[in-house]
């Protein structure tokens, strides 16, 4: 059991690491392992509700100067083994058959969030393949969205990855989704399997451009005129297009330049807790009604 485990890893490992080449199972993967299962572990016993927590990162609009919206980021804080990256668990979560439960907790925890918030914002949650690819989890969403009551202000995130196994059923998954009221999002575009088809083929709200992009727009010009494309291309296709991991001005200056609205990145914020975001959310709507007792005459 051992050795087959061992083997099994490595060749994940390898995969990842050293395509087209050999990998030998060291102490170093020994330890690695080790961690894995530990980690495997704790999440198999978690209680979801308790340990998984979330958080939301402001998208701007630039056009609008406001914020528009927060993408929802799982955080998972175990009691045993402490706090664990979502680049960590979701993968995990998908390899052990648990992103189901995951995602209807973020799901559960996000309606909540939103009930609090003022009608002109909207929470972002990510999906993963597993969900998109199953009639139940969709079904499971669309029950959550129902008992918490309409209009829905939660829309969804998905990637490339999710619709390419099975389109045709992770076609009917959007449209149960879209039926809700529910916007979609295509994220961390122009990594991974990037088609156009997709962009033709669904029914998508917004594009979001990933930031290994926004991360060369200053330096390499390939990366700008990539950018400048799909800018052109979402315009044409009447949907909006949001810049992922926006961290200094000069790379906002250089979107801005290239026609970009939306943006996401730590440079408006890094993700923040619920109390942090209604306390930013109360801000803005206090900067605006300031402004609008100035416009109609009714300040001081
Ligand atoms: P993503 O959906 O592309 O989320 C954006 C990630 O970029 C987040 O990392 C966010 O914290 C990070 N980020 C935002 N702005 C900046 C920036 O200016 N600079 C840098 N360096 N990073 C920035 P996070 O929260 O660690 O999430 C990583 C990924 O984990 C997400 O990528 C998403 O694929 C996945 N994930 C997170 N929460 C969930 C969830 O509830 N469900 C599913 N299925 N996946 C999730
Ligand atoms: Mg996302
Ligand atoms: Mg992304």
């Amino acid at each position: 059991d051992t050795l087959y485990d061992r083997a099994d890893y490595v060749t994940w490992v390898a995969k990842r690491e050293a395509r087209g080449r050999a990998l030998v199972f060291s102490q170093e993967h020994a330890s690695q392992l080790g961690q894995v299962r530990r980690m495997e572990h704790a999440l198999h016993c978690a209680d979801l509700d308790a340990e998984i927590h979330i958080l939301f990162q402001p998208q701007f609009d630039v056009a609008m100067n406001r914020t528009t919206g927060y993408e929802v980021l799982a955080r998972w804080r175990s009691p045993i083994i402490g706090d664990v990256s979502p680049v960590d668990f979701i993968p995990m979560a998908e390899r052990l058959d648990m992103i189901n439960k995951i995602t209807q907790t973020v799901v559960r925890k996000a309606l909540a969030v939103s009930a609090k918030l003022p009608k002109s914002i909207r929470l972002s949650v990510n999906l993963s393949a597993n969900d998109l690819a199953s009639t139940t989890a969709v079904a499971a969403i669309v029950a959550q969205v129902h008992k918490a009551g309409t209009p829905c202000r939660v829309d969804f995130e998905i990637t490339e990855t999710a619709v390419m196994r099975d389109f045709e059923q992770a076609s009917q998954g959007l449209v149960a989704l879209l039926a809700l009221g529910s916007r979609i999002a295509l994220d961390d575009f122009g990594t991974g399997h990037s088609s156009l088809t997709h962009v033709q083929k669904l029914p998508l709200d917004r594009i979001k451009i990933d930031r290994s992009f926004v991360k060369e727009v200053t330096i390499d010009p390939t990366s700008r005129a990539i950018i400048k494309t799909t800018i052109e291309l979402c315009r044409n296709l009447g949907i909006s297009c949001v810049f992922e991991g926006i961290e200094t001005e000069q790379q906002l200056d250089a979107l801005l330049e290239l026609g970009g609205t939306v943006m996401q990145g730590y440079l408006f914020g890094r993700p923040m807790s619920e109390t942090a975001m209604l306390e930013q959310v109360a801000r803005e709507r206090k900067g605006w009604q300031d402004r609008r007792d100035v416009i109609f005459g009714t300040a001081g």
